[in-house]
């Protein structure tokens, strides 16, 4: 059974499915073993040009639209591959096309398009502070032509498989603004510079293959040409990225669900007990059906999402209420795929297990659904804010 709902971008999506034929369930499965990092297949979506499909061509990029990064990633999940390995690489580098400057631009954004620089780590998350992102401590210090960073962040995914970092770091204190979105600066940190001067990464080994790392600055020391736009605006320049960055993470859960409902429904025609195939019972079919109607509703806010995104308005209820769709639908739709098969869905080699781990995710990173629901409440219902 195809699944394919989405009619945009065909040539993109089928392109994208012969590449991830090359890396089937049992290249994942022996990474998800090792905790370790799907290396050939981020070097094959790189040199296809797909994680570079944000960067414009001015600056060796493919150029394409919002919907052609979701039609790349929605089809990495849906074959049942893992984006998260680089996913992050399409759209942390907005930030620099957005507020870098032109020498930055073109320093990093040629080398990111062809692989030779690798944008993937974003440290933004920090242990003490989690979600209230401006209450974070890492401190950068201007000295003369550098910065002295200092502090700690947390779940700063693929830091070991990167070159460089997007950090988030204040450089006012706190209490020296006016408002708390104040003082929070962006910085490019090349992390093959400062590696063992300052910079420390650990991993962290989580319940999926995630390459997730805890990052500790001390006295780090980051020049100040890679400051990110004027000092003490970072955060709003992180917040400009965020409704691309969950209409992608969205796209990603849309394609998990169609994987799992995919799996889900081939299985229940084929798996016979009691003489009939086990799909012919209602009580397998309703939540198949109650995942795939979950799915299709928030495919659709995606695509509203993105459709408003190329039209230059800001998506920011529906970009936010199709990651939280999203999410609550693929994993719905994960439920439902392990309950069809039964004991068999608890087998490693039905893959099944792995993508159940993986795409549990999305209902707290990048964002926790209590915090679109706060997003939603606030800004537009118009409820007082509650934090
Ligand atoms: C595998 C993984 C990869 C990640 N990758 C990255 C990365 O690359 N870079 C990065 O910067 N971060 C990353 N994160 C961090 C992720 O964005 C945070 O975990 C997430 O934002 C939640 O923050 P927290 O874990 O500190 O939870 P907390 O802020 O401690 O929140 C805990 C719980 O309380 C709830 N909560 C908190 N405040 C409120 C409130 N006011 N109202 C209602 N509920 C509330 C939250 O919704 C959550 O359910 C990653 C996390 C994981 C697990």
């Amino acid at each position: 059974m195809d699944l394919q709902t989405a009619t945009d971008h065909i040539e993109i999506r089928q392109e994208v499915a012969k590449l991830c034929a090359k890396f089937p369930g049992e290249y994942w499965r022996k990474l998800d073993a090792e905790r370790a990092y799907p290396t050939a297949f981020v070097t094959a979506l790189t040199e296809a040009g797909y994680l570079a499909a944000l960067i414009p061509e001015e600056f060796g990029g493919a150029g394409l639209t919002l919907s052609a990064a979701a039609a790349i990633l929605e089809t990495v999940q849906a074959e049942g591959c893992n984006g998260a390995a680089c996913h992050a690489q399409m759209y942390i580098m907005g930030t620099i096309l957005r507020h870098g400057s032109p020498a930055q631009k073109t320093q990093y954004l040629p080398k990111i398009a062809t692989g030779e620089l690798r944008l993937q780590a974003f440290g933004v998350t920090e242990p003490t502070s989690g979600t209230d992102t401006t209450s974070l401590r890492t401190f950068a210090r201007r000295d003369g032509d550098h910065y002295v960073v200092n502090g700690q962040k947390v779940w700063t995914s693929r830091a070991e498989h990167s070159d460089l970092m997007l950090l988030l770091a204040r450089t006012t204190p706190k209490d020296q603004v006016g408002k708390r979105t104040e003082g929070l600066s962006t910085f490019i940190v090349d992390m093959r510079e400062s590696l063992g001067k300052g910079l420390t990464i650990r991993p962290i080994r989580t319940m999926m293959n995630h390459n997730s790392t805890e990052v500790f600055f001390d006295n780090m020391i980051v020049p100040a040409e890679n400051l990110l736009g004027v000092e003490g605006r970072g955060f709003r320049y992180i917040l400009d990225g965020m409704n691309a960055e969950r209409l992608l993470i969205a796209a990603e859960c849309i394609g998990d669900a169609k994987w799992f409902l995919r799996k889900a429904t081939d299985y229940a025609r084929e798996r016979q007990v009691f003489g009939r195939p086990i799909g012919q019972n209602q009580g397998i079919q309703f939540p198949l059906a109650r995942a795939y109607a979950q799915m299709r509703a928030a495919e659709l806010m995606v695509h509203e999402g993105l459709r408003k995104f190329e039209n230059g308005e800001t998506p920011g209820e529906e970009a936010n209420i199709a990651k939280m769709l999203a999410a609550e639908a693929s994993w719905a739709a994960g439920e439902a795929c392990i309950q069809t098969h039964g004991g068999f869905g608890f087998a490693e080699e039905y893959d099944i297990e792995r993508k159940f781990r993986e795409t549990r995710l999305y209902q707290v990173a990048p964002i926790s659904t209590n915090l679109i629901l706060s997003y939603v409440a606030e800004h537009v219902l118009g409820l007082p804010r509650s934090y």
